[in-house]
């Protein structure tokens, strides 16, 4: 895949890029894609966060240039409100992610965090303040304790167990005989699909970062799992500004407020009452899942391995 034409230095650009983007973004963000064009400002300054404001402002972007893909995105999220994303594949949920990140700059409009343009603060500091939990979590070959320590350089044993608790993953762990030192990925251990994510939890607990991106479970993991998933993406966005990508609407309807995209475009926005008394999209996506999620209910047997 990388050709060794490259010049050296770009090499280990691109080395660095993917490195930590496997942590931070996962597959989520389609990483292996990544160009890495995106440069600090000669002036940037570290972002400094007060509350954790969000603000998109007719936010317009595309990948390729005879493609807009976000035709004028616009929102605001209040210091430690939960904004979900929802609305058809392909229609820029996880791009708006990815633009939050400034994994690439946008061609229109503005990004601000607690009132700062993201293209103004060193990406270290965008970077630090914001904790991503993709949807499939990507584990290094090493220990269970390296793979939730690379949320926090210097963390502590006792850190590292607290952010296993939290993301109710510890009592799994000191099962297995090695307990921490478990190696695991493609070489060790295999997780299932809800450990992975647990992981990733710990990982992002631990990195303790005030906004996160959440992007959720989907149908891989069985139905308790994901409940119990839920349960921790939830405690975990407490008292952080926090963007959810959601595929069951059932897990954020409690949300401070919900887009609905289409086609790069936001065609519906407000709380899950409001837009159900709409009568719009969002309430045919409702009564759709409302009724696929009863029959599951009905087939499902009980099981759950989280
Ligand atoms: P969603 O998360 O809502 O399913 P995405 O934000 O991933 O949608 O993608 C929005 C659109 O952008 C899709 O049409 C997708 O094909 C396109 N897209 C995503 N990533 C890239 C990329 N790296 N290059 C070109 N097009 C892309
Ligand atoms: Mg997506």
């Amino acid at each position: 895949m990388i050709q060794i034409t490259m010049p050296l230095n770009f090499l280990g650009t691109v080395y660095r890029e993917i490195r930590q983007a496997l942590v931070d973004m996962g597959e989520m963000f389609g990483l292996l894609a990544q160009p890495a064009e995106v440069t600090d400002a000669p002036d940037a300054r570290a972002l400094e966060v007060t509350g954790g404001e969000i603000t998109f402002t007719d936010v317009r972007f595309h990948y390729e240039a005879e493609r807009e893909i976000l035709k004028g995105i616009s929102f605001r999220i209040a210091p430690g409100e939960r904004l979900a994303l929802v609305g058809t594949s392909g229609s820029g949920k996880s791009t708006i992610g990815r633009l939050l990140f400034r994994f690439y700059d946008i061609q229109g409009g503005a990004i601000r965090i607690d009132g700062q343009d993201i293209r103004e603060v060193t990406q270290t500091s965008l970077h630090q303040a914001i904790g991503v939990v993709p949807q499939d979590t990507v584990l290094f070959n090493d220990t269970i304790r390296y793979n939730i320590a690379y949320g926090r350089a210097g963390a502590t044993e006792a850190e590292i167990e607290a952010a296993a608790r939290a993301a109710r993953i510890h009592d799994f762990v000191m099962r297995l005989p090695q307990g921490y030192d478990t190696v695991v990925g493609e070489r060790g251990l295999k997780l299932s699909g809800g450990e992975k994510q647990r992981v990733g939890i710990a990982r992002t607990l631990l990195k303790n970062p005030p906004i996160l991106i959440l992007d959720e479970a989907t149908s891989a993991l069985d139905t308790q799992t994901e409940r119990s998933i839920q349960e921790s993406l939830r405690d975990m966005g407490q008292g952080r500004s926090v963007i959810t990508i959601a595929h069951r609407l059932s897990t954020i309807a409690d949300a401070d407020q919900i887009l609905v995209l289409d086609d790069g475009r936001v065609v519906e926005q407000g709380r899950h009452e409001q837009l159900l008394a709409r009568r719009g999209r969002y309430a045919r996506m409702w009564e759709r899942q409302s009724a696929e999620e009863a029959t599951e209910a009905a087939t499902e047997p009980a099981e759950g391995e989280a």
